[in-house]
């Protein structure tokens, strides 16, 4: 294996989410930058991979512990980054050790893998031609209410992780300022609770609070746009495209309307997803 810097994305849940590469890479490191060394020493454990040296690597240190990287690898070392779960880098720390190897001439070597953020927008049922991600909602009222506000004419999905003790008050705030949009929940991905719950904004905090398990585990926001709304559609094509999906595949039906029609092939296959989804 070539010496560079991997980032080596694990698992959000199911462990048997790790890429074989995943495991290769994390077999032959010789240092393991981790974002808490304790946690992935489990994982590790469950791997069969032992007596690996690591070092820590979280936001206040990233900038001297890339010095140690950026060394390892020149001697001819392999370096595996990981954090807690899923991709490095994304909402994790991982931002400046990748910064100062490139600037150092230093081969970087990303492997594709789990990713909240990805998971969670394949399965929302909202257009994924356009999508942008935000991290966490903010925490301070006044500024979610300007980050919510500054959604009301996008024309993309938005993406935000949030933590299950806020969900409620954000979805709250998410309903006021943006009623109509619709939004999906997506609960506890690739865990045995694992759900989605796709719903008009201002109906989603009330659906949260109907259940307390609902709000239970791990939580990504994905928010549809209301340029994309499939009240586009007219209505007799919508009746075609819900009478066709009885007998033949979605993506060829919508695929067929679109040409037929000249309307989006991504907006058709959405409203064709949700009749699905009822
Ligand atoms: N780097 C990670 C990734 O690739 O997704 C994200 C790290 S961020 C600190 C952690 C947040 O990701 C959680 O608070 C939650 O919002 C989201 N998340 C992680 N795993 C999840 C899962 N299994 N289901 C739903 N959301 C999850």
């Amino acid at each position: 294996m070539e010496s560079a810097l991997y980032i080596v994305p694990t698992p959000i849940g199911n462990l048997d989410d790790i890429t074989l590469r995943a495991i290769d890479v994390l077999k032959n490191a010789t240092l393991i930058a981790a974002e808490d060394t304790r946690h992935s020493k489990i994982l590790l454990d469950k791997l069969g991979i032992s007596s690996k040296k690591m070092i820590s690597c979280h936001d206040h240190n990233e900038e001297e512990k890339a010095q140690i990287i950026i060394s390892e690898v020149k001697n001819g070392g392999i370096v595996a980054l990981i954090s807690d779960a899923g991709s490095p880098l994304i909402n994790d720390p991982g931002y400046k050790v990748v910064t100062h190897c490139a600037k150092a001439d230093v081969k970087v070597v990303p492997l594709p893998g789990p990713c909240a953020l990805i998971t969670a927008l394949e399965a929302s049922a909202l257009p994924t031609d356009k999508f942008m991600f935000r991290g966490f909602f903010p925490v301070k009222e006044k500024e979610l209410e300007e980050t919510v506000c500054s959604l009301k004419d996008a024309d993309y999905t938005c993406v935000f992780y949030e933590a299950p003790r806020r969900i409620i008050a954000t979805m709250e705030v998410v309903g006021r300022i943006l009623p109509e949009h619709d939004v999906t929940l997506c609960r506890e991905m690739t865990k045995t609770f694992e759900s989605f719950y796709r719903l008009k904004a201002k109906d989603a905090a009330a659906f949260l609070k109907e259940d307390p398990d609902r709000t239970k585990g791990e939580f990504v926001v994905a928010i549809g746009s209301l340029k994309n709304d499939i009240t586009d559609i007219p209505e007799n094509v919508k009746d075609a495209v819900s009478e066709l999906i009885r007998t033949a595949p979605v993506k060829q039906v919508t695929a067929v309307i679109a040409k037929l029609t000249g309307l989006k092939k991504n907006d058709l296959y959405n409203y064709a997803l949700s009749l699905k989804n009822e």
